[in-house]
């Protein structure tokens, strides 16, 4: 009877660990570089049985894999990329240390800030959302802000505008923090807002020219979630009915265009799951609304996200070509020269299917 107790109570914590908190200790991110046809189609085989947690998708041949493996998986999976004969190596040798080391320089950054704002360490979503309306309450001639919306979990979703001339000015779209774990996308996102305010004279020309509508952080709960349960949390968090208790849609799978068609998965449990229908996801719609609130001025829809240097356009879908290619290339060519002359990184420009992977309802489509 004791031993069933304790067996007991052993599967009760199991079970909310498995929700919460993974184990990363000993966890390593190979680097795997698919030299052919039949390596790639091994890799994106076992990219979609969701497995292993892949950093990047297996997309054409020759350009690196990182995969994420527990220190459970990693010798199978080392195993395994051996027995294709594919070459990996060590990118990342102990992830939970790695993680480890960020929450206290995280803790240590934040016990030092001065001010509540600054881009010195990673905000949570509360702080990032009073950042906007104190902008707001400072430059009431140039930006404002606008609940547009409520997240699953009961999160205020905003809508910070900026610019100083009429409605009717040609307008840009940003977002940034669709999935959660990428806390560098709402923090350069917020760079952008900040740089554009603070030298609002420098920029004068632009703003009284141009109007921004800018949503920092499009998934807050798993964005809260990557803070307070699981670092590398992903998706959106609600309830999905799967029987092992699995949450969340990939807001990137859940658009309607050609919704599901590719690079998707149907399993609640996958991190690339699409929602039971396009825009199943609160969030999603929400930001579809605004979009489609502004369409007959917006111009272009700029959607961050992270680990890579690229600068992507359409289709994600398909490797078929948008008829208007030509200028998504040449302006995405004149982004990315703009930004080595600054920064001195090489962003490589394509559309996502032919640099990446084809994936289907993405919010860039
Ligand atoms: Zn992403």
């Amino acid at each position: 009877m004791r031993s069933l107790a304790v067996l007991v109570a052993f599967l009760l914590v199991g079970v909310a660990l498995g929700e919460s908190r993974k184990n990363y200790a000993g966890a390593q991110v190979l680097r795997a570089v698919p030299e052919n046809d039949s390596q790639l189609h091994y890799l994106q085989g076992l990219f979609m049985k969701n497995v292993y947690d892949f950093w990047t998708e297996p997309g054409v041949v020759g350009r690196p894999v990182d995969i994420l493996a527990t220190a459970f998986q990693l010798p199978v999976l080392k195993k395994t990329l051996a027995r294709l004969g594919l070459d990996f190596t060590v990118h990342i040798s102990n992830v939970g240390d790695l993680l480890e080391q960020s929450r206290i320089a995280q803790e240590k950054a934040e016990a030092n800030s001065q001010s509540s704002m600054d881009w010195n360490s990673y905000h949570r979503y509360d702080g990032i959302m009073d950042w906007l309306e104190s902008l707001a309450t400072e430059h009431p001639d140039l930006c404002s802000v606008e609940d547009v919306g409520t997240s699953y979990e009961g999160r205020t979703m905003k809508l910070f505008r900026l610019g100083s001339g009429p409605d009717t000015n040609p307008g840009i779209f940003v977002d940034g923090g669709l999935h959660a774990r990428e806390w560098i996308s709402p923090a350069v996102v917020t760079y952008i807002i900040n740089e554009l305010v603070r030298n609002r004279v420098t920029y004068s020309d632009l703003l009284s020219k141009v109007n921004f509508y800018v949503m920092p952080v499009i998934n807050p709960d798993g964005y809260e979630y990557s803070f307070t349960n699981e670092r590398l949390w992903r998706k959106s968090r609600s309830e999905t009915g799967s029987p092992s208790g699995c949450r969340g849609v990939d807001g990137n799978r859940n658009w309607a265009y050609h919704w599901m068609e590719v690079g998707a998965s149907d399993d609640p449990c996958s991190d690339i799951y699409a929602g039971p229908e396009a825009f199943s996801e609160v969030e999603m719609r929400v930001v579809r609304d605004q979009i489609w609130r502004f369409k007959d001025n917006l111009k272009a829809y700029l959607t961050f996200h992270s680990y890579a240097q690229l600068w992507l356009y359409p289709w994600g879908y398909t490797s078929d070509l948008p008829e208007d290619w030509r200028d998504l290339d040449s302006l995405a060519q004149d982004a990315a020269n703009a930004l080595f002359q600054v920064h001195h990184q090489h962003y490589r420009v394509g559309s996502s299917t032919q640099v990446l992977y084809a994936a289907a309802g993405a919010s860039d489509d």
